[in-house]
Formats: structure tokens, sequence, C-alpha cells
């Protein structure tokens, strides 16, 4: 139970009325940073699936700026090495995208796994990020894959792992574009066979040397995504080996009341070893084993 909006009394949680709000509806990306930044309290909404939810949940607004006519933030790009993903990219377009099948055939295979039909088509990929839900998909996909959150036109650029050193709900800018450096990645690939104890997505990247370095994100539906690293030095790469060597870096904190850390590092282990097989078997004459 809580207070209604307009003070009219107790009411079940999913009925209280909101109170008014001014709404905008910018055809730019200019327009839209205007905005945000003439009312730095203003609440951004993309496809609204998570915000109806914050609203659930006591977010109260009185500026909501809607992206849904800004048609550049859904634009998918392939430059100098570089894939870009539009904020506004939808669950549904952005894994029948063909570029980012061709690019990163796997990031298509695991956008297309994530939420149900009817989210997919209205859901997207900035919502997903910007909602900071330990259960959401997208920031271990975009973790693993090393990507840049771009905010304000590029104002300013972060890695997706900061997002979890933020406290409280701090506006963060407009993020305008998604990035993934594809240049050095030999394969990517997500398993969320045991969603939502434990998933993990991993990334394998050649460094100058030649040598391989394995970077992936452990989640669970609980709690933030961890990033765990491994390089693959001279020799080859190793599933077993390097599998190990990722879970093990798992610290005790990502154990909550569904499973202890060794649990947690048992299942990483085995999630790791099965992708980095998957990995060797589709690098096999390129790479290693
Ligand atoms: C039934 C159901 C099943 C689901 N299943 C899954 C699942 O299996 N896996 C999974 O990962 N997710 C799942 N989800 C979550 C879903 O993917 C997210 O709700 C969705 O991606 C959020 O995107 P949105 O466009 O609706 O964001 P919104 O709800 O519009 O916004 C979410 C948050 O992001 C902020 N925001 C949005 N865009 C920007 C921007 N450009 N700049 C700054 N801030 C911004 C908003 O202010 C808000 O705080 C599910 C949701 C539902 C309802």
């Amino acid at each position: 139970m809580r207070t209604q909006a307009l003070d009219a009394g107790l009411v079940a949680q999913t009925q209280f009325a909101m109170a008014p709000f001014r709404l905008h509806r910018p055809t730019t990306i200019e327009d839209a940073l205007a905005i945000v930044s003439e009312h730095p309290d203003a609440v951004i909404a993309a496809g609204c699936s998570d915000l109806v939810a914050q609203i659930r949940e006591g977010r109260g607004l009185e500026t909501l700026v809607s992206l849904q006519k800004v048609d550049a933030l859904r634009a998918i790009s392939h430059e100098a090495g570089v894939l870009h993903i539009g904020p506004m990219v939808t669950h549904h377009a952005g894994a029948t995208n063909e570029l980012v099948g061709t690019v990163i055939p796997n990031l298509a295979a695991a956008w297309a796994s994530i939420a149900t039909v009817r989210i997919r088509y209205t859901a997207t990929a900035g919502g997903n990020v910007m909602a900071r839900r330990y259960r959401y998909e997208m920031p271990l996909l975009l973790g693993a894959l090393d990507a840049d959150l771009v905010f304000d036109a590029g104002a300013a650029s972060r890695p997706v792992a900061s997002l979890w050193a933020d406290t409280g709900s701090a506006q963060r800018g407009l993020l305008t574009d998604i990035t993934i450096r594809t240049d050095d990645l030999v394969w990517f690939g997500y398993e969320r066979s045991m969603r939502p104890t434990a998933t993990v997505a991993l990334a394998v990247r050649r460094n100058p040397d030649g040598t391989l370095r394995v970077r992936a994100h452990a989640g669970s539906e609980y709690r933030h995504g961890f990033a765990l690293t491994a390089d693959t030095g001279a020799g080859e790469l190793d599933p077993l080996e390097v599998s190990t060597q990722l879970a093990r870096q798992l610290p005790d904190e990502c154990a909550d009341y569904t499973g202890s850390a060794e649990y947690r590092r048992h299942l990483v282990r085995v999630l790791s070893r099965r992708l980095l097989t998957a990995a060797c078997a589709q690098l096999k004459g390129t790479t290693t084993r």
C-alpha cells in the first residue's frame, strides 16, 4: 500500500494515480539533449517496458522525454572496426539486423533469446542497460564485449561495467550510442541455460602479439555481473584451464540466497568451459584447437 499521488488515500500498489507530468517528444538528438539540459531531472523514456515498473515502484516524474521519434537513435552501423548500436534499437530489431548477424553472429543469437515476443518489439538495448537491473542481460553481453556507452552525443563515454559503480538514481545523461570494437574480436558467445542462477557471456580477442585474451561477464538474477579475464599466453586456448582461471576470480560476494560462492564458481566454470569449447571448435584452423 502507498499514498495515492494526488493524496486521495491509501491504494493498492498497482492502482495509484500518477500526478500530471509534462511530455516532450523530440525528433532529433540535439533537441533531446537541449530538453535534458534544460530539465536536469527529466526522465528519459525509451520502450517504457521497465519505466512503467519503476513508476509502479514509486518513481515520480515531472518531465518525461520520449525518444520514440528520434530515429537517429535507432541506427546500427559498422565503421573502422567499431560496431555502433543506437540505444533505441529494440531487441527484435537488433537480433534480426543483418549487420549485427554478420559482424558478431552470436550477439544476434544471444539478443534473440532475451524477453518475450511482445516485449522484444518495444524494449530497447539502451533501456535494458540504463535500467540497471541485475536480472537484465544486455549489460552482461555488452560487458563481455567491452562495449562503451556514449552519452550526450560523445560528451562522455564509459565502459558498461562502470554502471554498477554508480550509486543512487542520479541522472547519467542521455545514452546516444553503444560501441563495440570488432577489429580484434575473434569469438563471442552467451550461455543462459542456468538462468536465473548463473549466466556467462564470453568474448575472445586477439592481442597484437597473436596471443588470445578472454573476457567473460558472469551474472545472476540477484547480483550484478562480474568481469573475469584470462590471457592464454603463448599456449593454446585450453577450455579446461581457462574456465578454471575465470571461475576462480569470482569474489565471495557473488553468493546469494540461491547459491553459495562455491556453487556459482562451479556453474561459471562449467558454462565458460562449454563456451570455450564451442569457441575452439569454431576457431579450429584459424587459431588453436
Ligand atoms: C515480461 C518481461 C520479460 C522480460 N524478459 C527479459 C529477459 O529475459 N532478459 C532481459 O535482459 N530483459 C528482460 N526484460 C526487461 C526488458 O528487456 C527491459 O525492460 C527493456 O530492455 C528496457 O528497455 P525499454 O526501452 O523498455 O526502457 P524504458 O523502460 O523506457 O527505460 C528503462 C530505463 O532506462 C532509462 N533510459 C532508457 N533509454 C535511455 C537513454 N537513451 N539514455 C538514458 N537513459 C535511458 C529510462 O529512463 C529508464 O530508467 C523483460 C521485461 C518484461 C516486461
